[in-house]
């Protein structure tokens, strides 16, 4: 199984960076020892003073594909979730400016959070859902998919044209604004289109 992540996708997220906007969807994955399950804790690693939440939408493959197109792509997954992307800020700021691989703060164990899955057929439009995360009870990150620069069956045709997607694989789909630090003893509780798909502690 393999976590293609994809950065870059919200434009309000974007001016919170102050990146530039793309020119096509950024992409990047993360190992399967990156994930976690969604009822352990988060454990901050120590190479970072500063890890960013990032709430997103996942998409699960469960068919093998390769150069999908758009109009296609839904035939190639029937679960949608959401997640955290965790994100060393500090270690991929210096990684960022060096011109360097982001993996390392970005791909470290733990670093992708995988709440419960919902059956796409459950929700009306998958390019309508709204979503949120709150911090210790208050809303700190919410978006729809309808902000998406790339929609979902957009960024598995994109994907698929560099890595074949196999069964299990998990797209990230990219963050909104309003990614924040974490500190130890904060839970982050996940929903979409109002149902929790998760809650993390964090250590
Ligand atoms: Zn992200």
């Amino acid at each position: 199984m393999k976590i293609i992540c994809v950065g870059r996708n919200y434009p309000e997220h974007i001016k919170e960076l102050g990146s530039p906007r793309p020119e096509s969807p950024v992409l990047f994955i993360k190992p399967d020892t990156a994930s976690v399950q969604k009822t352990h804790p988060f454990f901050r690693p120590d190479f970072s003073k500063l890890i960013h939440h990032e709430v997103e939408v996942l998409v699960k493959i469960d068919r093998i594909g390769k150069h999908i197109q758009t109009k296609f792509a839904y035939k190639y997954y029937q679960q949608i979730g959401l997640g955290i992307d965790f994100t060393a800020r500090d270690l991929q700021q210096i990684l960022k400016k060096s011109g360097l691989p982001w993996e390392k703060a970005k791909g470290f164990d733990g670093s992708a959070v995988i709440g419960d899955w919902f059956d796409k057929s459950i929700f009306d439009d998958i390019n309508k859902l709204d979503f949120q995360l709150k911090k210790n009870g208050i809303i700190v990150q919410r978006g729809n998919t309808a902000q998406m620069i790339w929609k979902i069956d957009e960024l598995i045709a994109e994907i698929s044209k560099f890595f074949t997607l196999k069964i299990g694989d998990i797209i990230f789909t990219g963050t909104p604004a309003g990614i924040g630090s974490i500190s130890e003893e904060d839970l982050l509780e996940g929903y979409l289109m109002g149902k929790k798909a998760f809650s993390v502690k964090i250590k």
